[in-house]
């Protein structure tokens, strides 16, 4: 927790960077560029909590930039505070919050205003950050949780569709979980769940193959742009890493280690995520019911 939050400025003027960098350098780590292109080029690596742009430059207008950071994923949710002239009279003020600024702050700037304004927006901005994570992630496994699973496979979804791509759901589920628990103890349960979230994540090859905590322990898989052939291979994958983990499991009637059963669905031609879940859902009874440890669909 010691490294310092980024700030990124942009203004045309040294002078003014060097006051800034005055007024902010002891409490942020401060990025500042005279060169708009610059910036950009190095805002992704940077990843400011904050970025501070000077309305009047001479290349390009502060709006300008405002707008192209607006439409630039990965960046649009950062805060921005527009540097305003305050004896200009235009309506830069307004202009700067119609076009999504967070705040503005009128040049000559006094030093305490300056701090208390960039302090309360990058407080903010960090809260919201921290909330995204901590409420779409499961604290035991790190991976997604149900609200994350829910979000991701809806826009997936979406994305399938109008891509005209296949998508693909795995369901899992520990098999003879409760005679684990009941055995071990629930603190090795945890353990156990754990280690099985993690070893998901890790053989999932693709980027876009996503593993969810769907509840208790019931995992989702969701697998853009791939069909019901490559559903097959990823569930054997995850089946045989599963039991390759050695998760010591005498009472399991399965295996002697812990194993799972999945069972999985493809669009199209399922149409629509709650009968893709459904399909799912009954792949892997069938799965539970033909013996466990195996994968239907
Ligand atoms: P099956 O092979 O049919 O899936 O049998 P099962 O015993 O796994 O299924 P059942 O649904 O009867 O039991 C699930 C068990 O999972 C119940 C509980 O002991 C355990 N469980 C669910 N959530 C958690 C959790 O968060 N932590 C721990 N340690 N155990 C959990
Ligand atoms: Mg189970
Ligand atoms: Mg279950």
């Amino acid at each position: 927790m010691n490294q310092k939050t980024r700030i990124l400025i942009i203004d045309d003027s040294q002078v003014m960077l060097f006051a800034l960098n005055d007024i902010l350098g002891p409490f942020y780590d401060v990025h500042c560029f005279e060169d708009v292109g610059e910036a950009f080029k190095r805002i992704d690596s940077i990843k400011p909590s904050l970025i501070l742009i000077d309305v009047i430059m001479p290349k390009i207008s502060g709006f300008e930039v405002l707008i192209k950071l607006k439409a630039t994923p990965g960046v649009s949710d950062i805060p921005v505070i527009m540097m305003t002239n305050q004896d200009d009279k235009s309506d830069n003020e307004e202009l700067s919050f119609k076009l999504g600024a967070a705040d503005f702050i009128p040049k000559p700037f006094k030093p305490p205003v300056v701090v208390a304004r960039v302090r309360s927006h990058v407080s903010l901005y960090e809260y919201h950050k921290e909330l995204e994570s901590t409420v779409i992630t499961d604290a035991l496994t790190g991976i997604y949780n149900r609200r994350g699973f829910d979000e991701f496979l809806e826009r997936e979804w979406k994305r399938g569709t109008r891509d005209n791509s296949p998508l693909s759901l795995l369901m899992i589920d520990i098999d003879h979980f409760k005679l684990y628990n009941d055995n071990y103890g629930h603190q090795a349960g945890d353990n156990a769940l754990q280690l099985v979230g993690q070893a998901l994540k890790f053989s999932l090859h693709r980027m876009s193959d996503v593993p969810a905590r769907y509840g208790g322990e019931e995992f989702g898989v969701i697998l853009p742009d791939v069909g019901r052939s490559g559903a097959a291979v990823v569930a054997k994958r995850l089946i045989d890493t599963i039991q390759a983990l050695g998760i010591k499991h005498e009472f399991s009637p399965v295996a002697k280690t812990i194993t799972v059963s999945i069972g999985g669905a493809t669009a199209p031609p399922i149409g629509s995520t709650e009968a893709l879940i459904k399909y799912a859902d009954t792949m892997l009874y069938k799965a539970k019911a033909d013996g466990r440890n195996r994968f239907c669909q």
